[in-house]
């Protein structure tokens, strides 16, 4: 029986293409196909290093379709990688489905690590690195987005998040009506390239600078700001609670008063939206 093929998960650069490793270019050489994300942008990546390899388009509308195929040619003995547009794959970008198909048929999955925005930030960001938690892009519409922050605001590990250049401004302002004007945090912009830029501050200071200068609000960012601290989160986790609560029974902002009076936890922080 021909033994299955191997499942590549390779990172590729965020910015710089200097970040392509050599094993990456090595694997991606030898494969017998490369799924891809968009296979236009990766096609230009392997031809930016003279490679060509029968690219098969992969996304978050096929990949639970595609997956099965995929399989079935691994099994049958032929080696593929994936990779996304930018950085590691499954972070924030498609992959998972495949990876866990694979898993599931015993087929082996063998990760070319690389490039990845949040850990490329976390590494230059000077905040506690220790222990952090991942949380990917923010809803899109601000209802979501504040219930989420809300329930973020006492969390004591440092928080990571991914932000787009349309919502950089919209998303600081949410951050700094939860977690408060002061909370320190580094946004990181444009890492790897041309314009690289990592501000620190207050949220408060660094929504002030994104508002005054278009430049910065322009590209791609990494939002790292730092846990609660211990003595805020008794107040607010028992604020969270009871606004958690409430909430199901009463309108969210009068939810935000009664859990703000009983538990001691600023109104703002627990409801970003009322005032
Ligand atoms: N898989 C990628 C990774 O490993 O980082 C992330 C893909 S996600 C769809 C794209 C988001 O990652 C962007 O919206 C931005 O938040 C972040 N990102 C990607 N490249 C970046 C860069 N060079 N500088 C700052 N943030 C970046």
């Amino acid at each position: 029986m021909q033994s299955p093929g191997t499942l590549h998960i390779v990172a590729t650069p965020i910015g710089n293409l200097g970040d392509l490793s050599p094993r990456a270019l090595e694997v991606l050489g030898a494969v017998g196909a490369i799924c891809a994300e968009d296979t236009r942008h990766t096609r230009q990546l392997l031809s930016h290093f003279g490679l060509e390899r029968p690219l098969l388009a992969l996304h978050q509308h096929n990949e639970e379709a595609q997956a099965e195929q995929l399989v079935a040619r691994l099994q049958a003995g032929e080696s593929l990688a994936l990779v996304s547009d930018a950085g590691t794959p499954l972070v924030s970008d498609p992959g998972f489905r495949l990876v866990r198909a694979a898993r599931v048929a015993g087929v082996r999955v063998s990760p070319v690590p690389g490039a990845c925005a949040a850990i490329a930030a976390l590494s230059v960001a000077g905040i506690a690195s220790d222990r952090f938690a991942f949380e990917g892009f923010l809803p899109a519409k601000s209802g979501a987005r504040r219930e989420r922050l809300a329930r973020l605001a006492a969390e004591s590990r440092t928080l990571i998040f991914y932000e787009s250049a349309h919502r950089i401004e919209e998303s600081l302002g949410d951050l700094v009506a939860a977690f408060g004007a002061d909370r320190p945090a580094v946004l990181a912009r444009e890492l790897t390239k041309l314009f690289e830029t990592v501000l620190d501050g207050g949220l408060g200071q660094l929504l002030e600078r994104v508002a005054a200068d278009p430049n910065q609000r322009k590209g791609e960012f990494v939002l790292v700001v730092e846990g609660a601290g211990e003595d805020a989160d008794a107040r607010l986790i028992e604020g969270q609670r009871l606004y958690l609560k409430l909430s199901e029974h009463l309108p969210p902002s009068t939810a935000a008063k009664l859990a703000a009076e009983l538990s001691g936890a600023s109104r703002k922080a627990l409801y970003g939206g009322g005032s």
